[in-house]
């Protein structure tokens, strides 16, 4: 039984050394085969080479370097789709993820879960999880993070899974499997800083909605016909007054009118635009990252086009197989 540990890093040079030591830690406490995939997303410090020196000391350490930054839902993902582990556990770089709660997630595996995930405990879910939730029609646990382990039969599945708009989050929860919940406390950053800012999350949020939702579209549809109904008031309103003698005097009124009409249409036309924007990506078929290099026993990595041309013959129900 092999365990895989993916961690994408991205300006991680103050982490590595303790993110391995802790690692191997844990990993010698296992009775199981374990390696680290290391995926170096773009970094612009030497992250990169101080990987490197980790798989040159360390047998278990693979590296797989991206030719530039993708993203921590892109890295992720291409870590999970170099992984060769019967159970494969995702985590952060920067230690804010207790490598120690492995040995949890391993035991909950053992006992039957394909997919054993981390919760920050004594947090109330921020708004932003209970809007996805609301908007879409999968449940994601409130306050996971990206940290989870999950068994071979769900990564395979989740690498049959060719979107752009990557929510992983979402995927997971829509991809069911017999789940279960770990407590865990949140801790701070080892060392450098969240890479994160505020554009990237507001963006990951509106594909989070977008992606597993059609809501908006429909409350576009729904405003639409509040305004028809609004105007046809109107229009009864003036021919009632016509009928009555009464002139009218409607410059200020139509100003207003052709003001809120114009607004709705635009706001609508911009809903459908985000989600052409959408389609857009999707049909464009690019892959997902870039890979510069690739640092341990070769590998055919599970869920590309490359994959699924080298696999034969390709099992009925095989989604990938169309690609
Ligand atoms: N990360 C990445 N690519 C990016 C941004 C972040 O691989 O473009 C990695 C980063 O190295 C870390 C994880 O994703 O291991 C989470 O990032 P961060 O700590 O900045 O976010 P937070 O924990 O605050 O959500
Ligand atoms: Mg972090």
């Amino acid at each position: 039984m092999l365990l895989s540990i993916v961690t994408p890093c991205y300006n991680e040079s103050g982490n590595i050394a303790e993110l391995h030591r802790q690692l191997s830690a844990v990993a010698d406490r296992l009775d199981m085969d374990v390696e680290f995939v290391f995926v170096d997303d773009g970094s612009r410090d030497n992250t990169l080479v101080l990987l490197k020196e980790v798989a040159q000391r360390d047998p278990r350490a693979r590296v797989l370097s991206l030719s530039r930054n993708f993203g921590h839902q892109a890295a992720l993902t291409a870590g999970i789709q170099h992984a060769a582990g019967d159970a494969v556990v995702v985590m952060d770089a920067d230690l804010q993820h207790p490598p120690e709660l492995i040995l949890d997630f391993v035991a909950r595996w053992r006992e039957g879960y394909d997919l054993v995930y981390a919760y920050r405990e004594g947090v109330k879910p921020r708004l932003g999880y209970r809007l996805i939730n609301a908007l879409m029609k999968i449940t994601v646990p409130a306050e996971s993070a990206d940290f989870r382990l999950m068994d071979r039969k769900m990564v395979d599945a989740f690498c049959r899974m060719p979107e752009r708009a990557r929510f992983i989050r979402g995927m997971i929860a829509w991809l069911g499997f017999k789940q279960i919940g770990v407590g865990y406390t949140d801790r701070q950053r080892f060392a450098g800083q969240r890479s994160y800012t505020l554009r990237q999350t507001a963006r990951m949020a509106l594909y989070a909605v977008l992606a597993f939702s059609s809501i908006p579209l429909r409350a576009a549809a729904v405003l639409g016909l509040a305004t028809l109904g609004l105007g046809l008031l109107y229009a009864a309103y003036i021919l009632y007054a016509w009928f009555a003698g009464h002139t009218i005097q409607g410059w200020t009124a139509q100003t207003m009118t052709i003001l809120i009409l114009g607004g709705v249409q635009l706001v609508c036309l911009g809903v459908i635009a985000e989600y052409i924007g959408r389609i857009f990506e999707e049909v464009k078929h690019r892959p997902l990252y870039v890979v510069r290099e690739w640092i341990g026993p070769p590998r055919t990595p599970a869920g590309t086009a490359h994959a699924t041309r080298d696999r034969q013959p390709v099992a009925a129900g095989d989604v990938s197989g169309e690609w």
